[in-house]
């Protein structure tokens, strides 16, 4: 049995200064925690954690997760692990296996491993939507994966293989969500490597058509990140034994294709810039790696962690798009 969960022992945020690491410190700082930040801020950013700088209850810890000595230095005295580090995108996992693969699987046990020495027997970690690969079924149940289609979601599989060994020997409580397609403030539009609605809003507000993999008739379950940061903190302070070992889909439950993502962009962003209304789309050829449909059954996560996501489409759109208009024109 895991000990009740102590809000009085430290948090430890791994990838704390990335997109949805940074807002679960927010939320973490903001409800009392400490917090202790780990990145090496290889695709997250200092500026995501610039405002917790001042702030008592929040340090940052510089380093890396492929380092045991890392890892072992930011674990000391902590009473629960959020662990978000990882390398992100299907796409960069294909071009470079190996760079997602030390950072994904190696550092992933890193932090396990680092977790059941010191103690810490509460353990959450985010996966990932990828795992359900090649299976057609909609929508997507916990218990129905299919073969993985990128060495990103051989990666998050593989976490999810792990957590539940160290659940089963160790008895460690170890939740895993598997995030579908997150967006929202800070989410980084730049590099090839970003994700489908900050690089569509880029374009658009710089009046260039965005660009669709393939026939833009894919559809994706869009989960607006305070989404993701309350399912995260359901699990944190979740003590019910029948969850530990177990992977909960953290998604709205409706999708939505990324033609009709584009209207909605537009629509949005024509309100700040009405010129934006004329831009149009590029379709280029479909991506490797890339699934056609997601759709989360979102009833396990409802039931068991008592999580159902608040905030849908529309209106995570029309708060992230302000901020994107503020920041990258
Ligand atoms: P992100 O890239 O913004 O955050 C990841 C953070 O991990 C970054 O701050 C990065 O600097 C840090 N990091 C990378 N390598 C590291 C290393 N070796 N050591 C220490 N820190 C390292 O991405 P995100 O979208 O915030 O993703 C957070 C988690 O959620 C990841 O595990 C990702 O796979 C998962 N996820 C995200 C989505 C999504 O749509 N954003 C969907 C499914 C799963």
């Amino acid at each position: 049995m895991c000990p009740p969960f102590d809000p009085s022992a430290p948090v430890l945020v791994t990838g704390g200064a990335g997109f949805i690491g940074s807002h679960l410190c927010d939320a973490l700082v903001q409800a009392g925690h400490r917090v202790h930040g780990l990145d090496d801020l290889s695709t997250g950013s200092e500026g995501n954690i610039a405002h917790l700088k001042d702030e008592g209850r929040f340090r940052f810890v510089q380093g890396d997760i492929r380092s045991m000595d890392d890892v072992r230095a930011a674990m000391a005295g902590v009473g629960t692990v959020l662990h978000l580090a990882a390398l992100g995108s299907v796409p960069r996992s294909i071009a470079d296996p190996a760079a997602t693969h030390a950072v994904n699987l190696t550092g992933f046990l890193h932090v396990l491993e680092a977790a059941r020495q010191a103690g810490v027997r509460r353990f959450v970690y985010a996966s990932s939507s990828s795992v359900y690969g090649d299976s057609a079924e909609l929508p997507k149940r916990e218990d129905r994966t299919g073969r993985p289609l990128s060495p990103y979601a051989v990666t998050k599989a593989a976490n999810e293989a792990y957590a539940g060994v160290y659940h089963r020997l160790h008895g460690m409580h170890i939740i895993g969500l598997r995030f579908f397609n997150v967006f929202g403030e800070r989410q980084d539009p730049e590099g090839p490597y970003a994700a489908a609605i900050p690089r569509f809003i880029r374009s658009l507000l710089r009046h260039e058509p965005p660009t669709i993999h393939g026939d833009g008739l894919q559809s994706r379950d869009f989960t607006y990140v305070g989404n993701a940061v309350q399912a995260v903190l359901a699990a944190m302070r979740n003590d019910d034994p029948a969850c530990a070992g177990q992977v909960f889909n953290v998604a709205c439950g409706e999708r939505t294709t990324e033609r009709h993502l584009v209207e909605l962009l537009r629509t949005e962003l024509a309100r700040i810039d009405p010129a934006v209304a004329q831009v149009g789309v590029v379709h280029v050829e479909g991506r490797q790696g890339d699934v056609r449909d997601s759709l989360a059954d979102v009833a396990k996560a409802r039931d068991m962690l008592g999580f159902t996501a608040t905030t849908g489409l529309h209106d995570g759109l029309q708060r992230a798009v302000p901020w994107y208009a503020r920041h990258w024109t």
